[in-house]
């Protein structure tokens, strides 16, 4: 670790100040590169998308029948995407700013089998262990119908097999839904922010939740230290995994596909903004990679976080990466949005990503809640706090002249913009828990 001098830091870093006293901030990498350039820091490549996407068409059988809700899309696990112009009415006057382009949502908020982003990145990390155990013991090969997964047998197999990793909520849903219905033990370690129906819920599908009192780092920390003890346990290492990444990843060629179906041009007269909502990176990092591939250089990348979590930001604008917490700057990291309350940003997303993705900023709970409030009224979609981080997006792109001069981008190309907010998660949240949520509004 390194020494802290937060004087110098501020020094040099005069932004730092604005996070400290919790203001919202927003700020625009002007480091940013074309992905020509950004590439080799990624370290994968289009090969490696292609791989993960063809290891899930090979559990697409599999999947189909072991979750009957992703049998309509023949076991592919994707969200649809929806244009939301009420919405964007209403953030117009919110912001008292008119949006130019247009707004949609991605709904991975949606997701079948866990309803988080989680869904793309965790359930294929624990598919891929799967089939390398299974490849390793010979009871499977690449050219099997994998549905033969479902057959005691196979159950019998992954029982001798432990899974675990450390989560804030969504992570564990995904990794412990999908780990136990194959049949491996499964523990997830839970941070104190994990809301405590997604705790019960994994309870019920025999998934072993060990609950800590302290925050994401150290439940990853325990979680990591107990899976070292046993060597037939997997831990999944949300901090710096490349499966996670890549699972993530093929959001972008799912994406282009939607695209296509919607006849949505992508191109230099027709600028795409995503905007991510970032906890430790990995998901909105991988999509985001996916997302590049697909577009090239006119798809436009911002995380979004809270203003007591800024990790990723923190990290990136000081290029300190994982060698700086939020804590050491005396913020709480304490925020109603569960899935991005981490401190400390994955260093392998920061350095591969950082060329490519063109900003960051932050927000309040209470903004998430009274978007959240605005959504459900504007277009009956209902998110988790987390999932709204990405809707302020379209007005800091759109209102900042000095970014926009940079891109070169007019008005009139911006009237043929769109502004893609990532809806992150919710799809599970129960009624009551929901009501909840609805009620910090003051719509
Ligand atoms: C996990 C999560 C994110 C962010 O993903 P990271 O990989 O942690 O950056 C965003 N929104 C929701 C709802 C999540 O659960």
């Amino acid at each position: 670790m390194i020494e802290l001098n937060l004087n110098n830091l501020t020094n040099d870093f005069p932004l730092l100040n604005k996070l400290m006293a919790l203001e919202e901030v927003v700020w625009f990498n002007p480091n940013v590169t074309t992905l020509d350039q950004g590439l080799p820091y990624v370290g994968l490549d289009e090969e490696d998308i292609h791989d993960a996407s063809l290891r899930l068409q090979r559990f697409a059988p599999y999947l189909a029948k072991a979750f009957p809700e992703t049998q309509l899309s023949n076991g592919i696990i994707e969200s649809d995407l929806v244009d939301i112009p009420t919405m964007k009415t209403a953030l117009e006057a919110y912001y008292q700013l008119p949006i130019k382009g247009r707004l949609m949502m991605k709904k991975d908020s949606h997701l079948p089998i866990s309803g988080s982003i989680k869904a793309r990145g965790g359930i294929y990390e624990v598919l891929t262990h799967a089939e390398k155990l299974a490849f390793e013991a010979g009871l499977l090969s690449e050219s099997d119908d994998y549905s033969k997964l479902l057959e005691p047998e196979f159950r019998e197999f992954f029982k001798q097999y432990s899974i675990a990793v450390g989560s804030t909520g969504n992570l564990g849903m995904s990794i412990g839904i999908m780990s136990a219905k194959l049949g491996f033990t499964v523990s997830v370690h839970m941070s104190a922010d994990a809301r405590a129906w997604k705790k019960n819920k994994l309870r019920e599908h025999g998934v072993n939740v060990v609950e800590y009192e302290q925050d994401y780092g150290v439940a990853v920390e325990q979680g990591r230290k107990e899976a070292e003890l046993d060597p037939s346990c997997f831990f999944i290492d949300d901090e710096n995994s490349k499966t996670l990444f890549l699972g993530y990843s093929v959001a972008g060629e799912r994406l282009k596909q939607q695209f296509a179906q919607q006849q949505i041009v992508v191109d230099e007269a027709h600028p795409l903004f995503v905007y991510l909502p970032c906890g430790v990176g990995g998901g909105p990092g991988g999509v985001a990679f996916g997302l590049k591939m697909a577009f090239g250089d006119h798809v436009h990348c911002l995380f979004a976080e809270p203003t007591h979590s800024p990790c990723m930001l923190l990290g990136v604008h000081t290029g300190l990466h994982d060698e700086i917490a939020v804590q050491d700057l005396g913020i709480d990291n304490l925020t109603a949005a569960d899935g991005l309350a981490v401190g400390r940003a994955s260093g392998f997303v920061g350095r591969a990503m950082e060329r490519l993705l063109d900003g960051y900023y932050t927000l309040t709970d209470e903004r998430m809640y009274q978007l959240l409030g605005q959504l459900n009224q504007a277009e009956a979609i209902k998110l988790e706090p987390s999932a709204l981080a990405g809707m302020p997006g379209p007005i800091h792109v759109e209102h900042n002249t000095e970014y926009m001069t940079r891109l070169g981008i007019d008005d009139s190309t911006l009237s043929n913009s769109t502004h893609l907010v990532w809806a992150t998660g919710g799809g599970m949240v129960p009624e009551q828990e929901m009501a909840m949520y609805l009620a910090k509004s003051s719509i």
